[in-house]
């Protein structure tokens, strides 16, 4: 859905006061995360004529997948937050990542480092996803709809690469009701199936059959479909997505439905809460 992203693992942050990270490191930093640490103080240390961060400062090793690399200050000291992944990076990397946070760049050239950065995430991606936990939903059968019964529907009508049953991912409700994302499609470690999760909103008599497909069919997509990098961009909904997406045979219908009654139901929802 335009409205459901799987907002991947990937973005790079400096963001002066984001405290997002969670930090999972026990108390007593592994031997890699201390390493890696190490090697970064080495560096900040060697680059320090250009670095402009002058205090403390703290590194953190977190498994938070949407903010890799932030960078948080306050009054003089400050907190590097980095991904577990970064521990299995070559140095050249750790470079980029420490010129980004503390050296005073141009965006040109904090474009290219991002995007190297970007570049080897990419690459690394099943690490990220390693140590992501599993995610937390619902049974599919709902009080209203059975999203089973819709995957093997949708995949028998739809998505013949996934008729194996063993190929799909799983499906169940979302834990909680939100107002923005309908769909969310997650990667998990290798050997464990992805998952698709659908906001229970949509476990309603009001809400089409074929608006719910819809919804399946277009996360189920990005199981076939997997996220890709062009022109230092990631790119979720490619041209071949698109055109897959186009040709589910209610497609207008069900964005139709979105546009109109979508919001209704929301703000409905909204007002009973
Ligand atoms: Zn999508």
């Amino acid at each position: 859905m335009s409205l459901s992203e799987r907002e991947t693992a990937l973005s790079v942050k400096s963001a002066p006061g984001n405290a997002q990270a969670t930090a999972l490191s026990p108390p007593g930093k592994r031997t890699e995360e201390r390493r890696t640490e190490e090697k970064v103080r080495a560096l900040l240390w060697r680059y320090n004529s250009e670095i402009i961060f002058g205090g403390s400062l703290e590194i953190k090793f977190t498994r938070n997948s949407s903010s890799l690399v932030s960078l948080s200050q306050h009054q003089g000291s400050g907190t590097l937050r980095l991904h577990e992944l970064f521990c299995k990076a070559p140095t050249e990397l750790l470079k980029d990542v420490i010129r980004l946070c503390f050296s005073n760049i141009d965006r040109a050239h904090a474009r290219m480092l991002r995007s190297r950065i970007h570049d080897y995430i990419g690459a690394n991606r099943h690490l990220a996803v390693a140590t992501m936990s599993a995610p937390v939903y619902r049974r599919p059968q709902g009080s209203i709809y059975d999203l089973e019964e819709i995957l093997k529907q949708v995949v028998r009508e739809h998505v013949p690469e996934r008729r194996l049953k063993n190929s799909r991912p799983a499906i169940g409700w979302s834990r909680q009701v939100t107002s923005k994302l309908m769909g969310k499609w997650i990667e998990t470690p290798p050997m464990e199936k992805n998952v698709i999760l659908i906001n229970k909103l949509l476990d309603d008599a009001r809400v089409p059959s074929y608006y719910l497909e819809f919804n399946v069919y277009h996360e189920i997509l990005h199981d076939l479909f997997s996220i890709s990098r062009a022109r230092g961009r990631w790119i979720q909904h490619s041209v071949e997505f698109q055109k897959r997406e186009k040709s589910f045979p209610h497609y207008a219908r069900a964005l139709e439905w979105e546009a109109t009654e979508l919001q209704k139901l929301v703000a409905f929802e909204h007002a009973a809460s």
